[in-house]
């Protein structure tokens, strides 16, 4: 019994980084300094037993369910692209959920480092990756990243195409393979031709406002928003907050790996999902994993 045990117990073929390496890639791949002056990024948690980084978990959203999965799989790192701590804290109990992540990260020594608004700047982030969607014939961040020499960085983007309103509602979905929500503009129908496309991904309400474009596509927005823009003659097409972003992931893992030259597993979250999911029948709804955290 002991020697099967053993034998499941395989030596990782990682040789694994320094944590410190692990956040200077990051840095690298995304400054920290594109970020928003509201946000909160970097490195967000640093275990107090310092241990090498073999495996990582990606995640968009770190809920209490990936947290279960990344103990589960014995990381060392998780990279949450949402902030799982943005507020200040004053406590650490078992009454907040957000608390119980953190508690946690602590017990199980993961690290935890969140890039958020630095990766939408970024040229090839999650902005780029959400524009996959469209057929580009030119592409511009829709607020250029003042004195930044990479060029197409910054806040959205606006794309040049040359699609129908039901061509691009099809990419979009095959692209971010989930349902999207579509709010015609008033005189738009599923044939209307569009040659100017806005992208924001997230919440991209009040980033958005007021730009000419034919369509725009983001994650969310609220009611009375959309009526404004469907008035000013933009149809908008909506994915769910993170759908809009979470298959940035995907991308980027690959990327990861050969920034740490192979050293590092990289994991992206199988219990990462968007909160809403179109339901067609209440009993096709798919239940929400278990939460219970395993502690070491
Ligand atoms: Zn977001």
């Amino acid at each position: 019994m002991l020697r099967g045990v053993t034998s499941l117990r395989k030596m990782s073929s990682y040789s694994g980084r320094k944590l410190t390496a692990v956040v200077k890639e990051l840095e690298n791949f995304a400054p920290l300094s594109l970020a928003e002056k509201w946000d909160n990024v970097g490195l967000l948690i640093e275990p107090h037993n310092e241990r090498d980084v073999k495996k990582i978990l990606l995640t968009n959203d770190l809920t209490e369910p990936v947290m279960k999965e990344a103990v589960e799989k014995q990381v060392e790192m998780i990279i949450s692209y949402h902030p799982p701590i943005f507020k200040p804290l004053t406590r650490i109990t078992k009454s907040n959920w957000k608390e119980r992540v953190v508690a946690a990260c602590l017990a199980n020594s993961i690290a935890l480092y969140s890039p958020h608004t630095s990766w939408d700047k970024k040229t090839g982030g999650v902005n780029d990756w959400l524009a996959q969607s469209v057929t580009i014939k030119s592409i511009r961040p829709l607020i250029p990243e003042f004195g930044c020499t990479e060029p197409g960085t910054g806040s959205g983007r606006l794309i040049e195409t040359n699609m129908t309103i039901s061509q691009l509602v099809e990419a979009l979905q095959h692209h971010i393979e989930n349902d999207v929500h579509v709010a015609l503009a008033v005189g738009h129908d599923s044939k209307t031709l569009v040659r100017t496309v806005g992208i924001c991904a997230g919440s991209g309400g009040s980033l958005l406002r007021g730009i000419q474009a034919d369509t725009i596509i983001t994650g969310e927005m609220s009611h009375h928003e959309l009526l404004e823009f469907n008035h000013n003659g933009t149809t908008v097409l909506l994915c769910n907050h993170s759908n809009s972003e979470r298959g940035f992931l995907r991308m980027f893992a690959p990327k990861l790996g050969e920034l740490l030259q192979g050293a590092c597993q990289i994991l992206i979250s199988e219990k990462d999902q968007d909160p809403l999911v179109t339901a067609v029948r209440v009993s096709e709804c798919r239940p929400k994993a278990s939460s219970t955290i395993n502690r070491s």
